[in-house]
């Protein structure tokens, strides 16, 4: 027993190193250290003071800001000698443009036994299908709340539906959403509240979601022509208007059926009113920035580091300025470049070809990187890792002590070789704690899927994303450059630059030995 018991320890021990691989404490790099430390503070603090400035609006994709924000990343990449490798690109080849739609809802109505109800303005709060219609007129049939259970014994094919729910429940307007569609109906009106007055509130709470503008890639394809569900939500008096019933005998049979009176919902009569939708679409280009360093011998192979350089720009009246979001990141890339566009220049250059991307549009859905994942200007069979950093310049929400950490996401996903090295070059030189409590794809905050290091890891690159959890300013305006921790954010970018240093000069090729699950 005992005899087994030790080789039981033993496997467990020696299974337990193979998956966390102990740190390796390696000898320093002198050459690598020499780099390293041109990453400073002063410098960190000169960018960012231009990139987190009111002058630059937030940096909003497609928006001025975001523009200023690019030309400033050109400049510096033209001034390290970098190579803007766009064919026929943009600012000299710097740039690659990424083709967008902007989207905007235009004049939307309803028209109920011969009111109009405009949007915004009357009460009712359009979500936004993406479509332009005439008006569409067409019966209404009251699903109670919408669960499944209650459109069993219900026809909405080719009609609209009316739900009343409590309160906000997202849940259960996605389920109402899902049947509707399964099923067939056109529209859906949605009641949260039980007066009219509580939807006004609500109305303005939340009517900035549903009139700004939403981008999308334009992929150059035709919009599919598969009609999506037009989603209203309405007052309770506009609903009784369209059913042409008193609200709280509506709320009476919902609450009959919910509490098992299976008839109650067919008993209401169906209602009827009248949509018209206009939805406003323009053809935007924004751009990533393009920064190549060429290797030596291993140069067919590239290691690419991004950062989102947009933010949400002004909201409110007031500008986001985004520091931390995704600032920190971006001047840490411009750093890096600095570093080794300074080895290259001493002849001290990465084996590996680099190519710094500052990408656009990842506010906006992750645009940018998308972009430059559907249309590589490397081929992505030769791109070796993506090396991605979003807020590193703050202390998170995070209930330990140490603010000398970072948080680590994806190491381990495609390339387990990629963790160890990881693991080591913190070891040898940052020796911060590394946090890899959002490393899991099944973490409620989905953080594996929320930057553009995503984007890659669809495609089977290895990836590792950086990142400091999110905290009281997360996209708010009060993310501002006086709150950065410039201690962290220098220590942070050294550890992307020496896990890069690494894996730009090793002699073998980063071993790919897992897939990615599909999200
Ligand atoms: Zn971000």
């Amino acid at each position: 027993m005992k005899k087994l018991l030790t080789l039981s320890l033993l496997l467990v021990a020696s299974f337990a190193f193979a998956q966390t691989g102990t740190p390796e404490v390696k000898k320093q790099n002198k050459t690598a250290v020499k780099y390293g430390n041109t990453i400073t503070i002063e410098d960190l603090t000169s960018d960012l003071n231009i990139l987190a400035s009111d002058a630059l609006e937030g940096r909003e994709t497609g928006k001025r800001g975001q523009k200023m924000a690019a030309t400033f990343i050109k400049a510096h990449f033209e001034e390290l000698g970098l190579v803007g490798p766009v064919a026929n690109g943009r600012g000299n080849g710097y740039y690659q443009d990424v083709k967008l739609k902007a989207s905007t809802t235009g004049d939307v109505y309803l028209k109920v036994n011969g009111e109009q109800i405009k949007n915004i303005e009357g009460d009712l709060l359009y979500m936004g299908s993406g479509q332009t219609t005439d008006e569409i007129t067409t019966d209404v049939v009251f699903v109670g709340n919408g669960s499944k259970e209650a459109f069993e014994k219900l026809d909405v094919k080719g009609k609209s539906i009316l739900v009343i729910l409590d309160g906000n429940d997202r849940a259960a307007r996605n389920e109402a959403s899902t049947q509707a569609k399964a099923k067939g109906a056109v529209a859906m009106y949605v009641v949260m509240q039980n007066s009219d007055t509580d939807f006004v509130k609500f109305k303005e709470k939340y009517a900035h979601y549903f009139t700004g503008e939403r981008l999308s890639l334009d992929n150059g394809k035709a919009k599919d022509k598969k009609v999506s569900l037009a989603s209203f939500y309405i007052s309770p008096s506009v609903a009784s208007k369209i059913m042409n019933t008193p609200f709280d005998k509506l709320s009476k049979s919902n609450d009959a059926f919910k509490k098992g009176k299976k008839s109650a919902l067919k008993k209401v009569k169906a209602g009827k009113a009248t949509y018209k939708l206009e939805n406003i679409v323009k053809d935007l280009i924004s751009e990533n920035v393009l920064g190549y360093l060429e290797g030596t011998d291993l140069k067919d192979e590239l290691i690419i580091i991004t950062a989102h350089y947009d933010h949400i720009g002004i909201q409110d009246g007031k500008i986001h300025n985004g520091a931390d979001d995704d600032g920190s990141g971006t001047v840490g890339l411009l750093e890096m470049a600095e570093a080794f566009a300074k080895a290259k220049a001493d002849g001290n250059g990465p084996r590996r070809s680099i190519l710094f991307m500052p990408v656009t549009g990842e506010e906006k859905g992750l645009l940018g990187s998308a972009y430059y994942a559907e249309h590589p200007i490397f081929p992505l069979e030769n791109t070796v890792v993506d090396l991605n950093i979003d807020m590193i310049g703050r202390t998170g929400d995070r209930d330990f002590e140490t603010e000398d950490y970072v948080f680590l996401v994806g190491a381990d996903k495609i390339s387990s070789e990629l963790h160890q090295i990881s693991e080591d070059a913190n070891a040898t030189y940052t020796k911060m704690y590394l946090d890899y409590t959002y490393n899991d794809e099944k973490h409620p905050d989905r953080i594996y899927y929320r930057s553009d290091h995503w984007n890659f890891a669809k495609k089977g690159v290895p990836i590792i994303f950086y990142f400091n959890g999110t905290h009281a300013d997360y996209h708010k305006h009060t993310d501002t450059i006086e709150k950065i921790n410039w201690e962290m954010l220098q220590k942070r970018t050294q550890l992307v630059f020496y896990t890069a240093w690494e894996i730009a000069n090793r002699d073998a090729r980063l071993v790919i030995d897992k897939k990615v699950e599909k999200n």
